[in-house]
């Protein structure tokens, strides 16, 4: 209860106490004695918890929110995207509720995808023809450098129609060369590409299933396979330096 003599800064106090501020930061913003300060706050039954805890349990409107979304594990950013509350706000609200560092991992940036746009995409499609086993041939421009791959212009520039089905399917661009992954060949159904990252994955799968063992570590002429280490469709294990060098070997003559 008031004192019977109120300090005459009280009314100044007051507002500040009720917001949550700690003693000292009333002494730093309106220069009241942090002493003084801590007298009133006795006199009006304020309590003297950490600024923290405070302000994550009274400021925000969001605050069950938050804490809802901090206990499942998500990340500051990603709760103050989803409550609109700034992420230092968040990050006291974690601190205060002890709800440790989150579990969910962080959202990945969005990628860039060639948007597909209206024309495009219907020249693209209208160049595919469906064969029997639900393969797509392309009937389209071939580009006469790298082996006659399917090719289509946008503007000046020629994209290869298979990094667009690719992409188009999975959302993101292929890594490396896309190969029909059903053995159709020339096949573009978006379904059955494969870029070079699905291909060792499905690879390193068989060969786990039919081989059972780890490819090695160097090859016989000690290049590292971390680096040159290829996989064939029935899962054994080459060197792709020792491969291209042999057929550049017999190429030669
Ligand atoms: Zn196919
Ligand atoms: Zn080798």
């Amino acid at each position: 209860m008031p004192t019977a003599t109120p300090h005459p800064r009280e009314p100044d106090v007051l507002p500040l106490l009720r917001q949550g501020l700690t003693n000292s930061e009333i002494d730093r913003r309106i220069g009241v004695d942090h002493r003084q300060v801590a007298r009133i706050r006795h006199a009006h039954g304020i309590p003297n918890i950490a600024c923290s805890e405070w302000r994550a349990r009274v400021d925000h409107p969001q605050g069950r929110k938050i804490r809802l979304l901090l206990d499942e594990g998500y990340t500051n950013a990603e709760i103050s995207r989803r409550t609109g509350a700034d992420a230092q706000t968040v990050a006291r609200a974690r601190e205060a509720g002890a709800f440790g560092p989150p579990t969910i991992p962080p959202a990945p940036p969005p990628r860039r995808i060639p948007a597909p746009g209206r024309t495009l995409t219907a020249r693209w499609a209208s160049r595919l023809q469906l064969v029997d086993g639900g393969h797509l041939v392309w009937t389209g421009t071939r580009s006469r450098r790298g082996g006659g791959s399917p090719i289509i212009k946008a503007g000046d520039r020629n994209l290869s129609a298979g990094h667009l089905s690719y992409t188009w399917a999975t959302g993101r661009p292929p890594v490396g060369h896309v190969h029909p992954g059903c053995g159709y060949p020339g096949c573009l159904a978006p379904a059955h590409l494969e870029d070079a990252g699905d291909r060792t994955r499905t690879r390193r799968a068989v060969r786990a299933v039919l081989v059972q063992d780890e490819a090695p570590a160097v090859c016989r002429r000690g290049h590292d396979q971390r680096k040159a280490g290829r996989f064939d469709p029935d899962g054994h294990a080459h060197c792709a330096v020792c491969r291209r060098d042999g057929a550049r070997a017999r190429r030669a003559g």
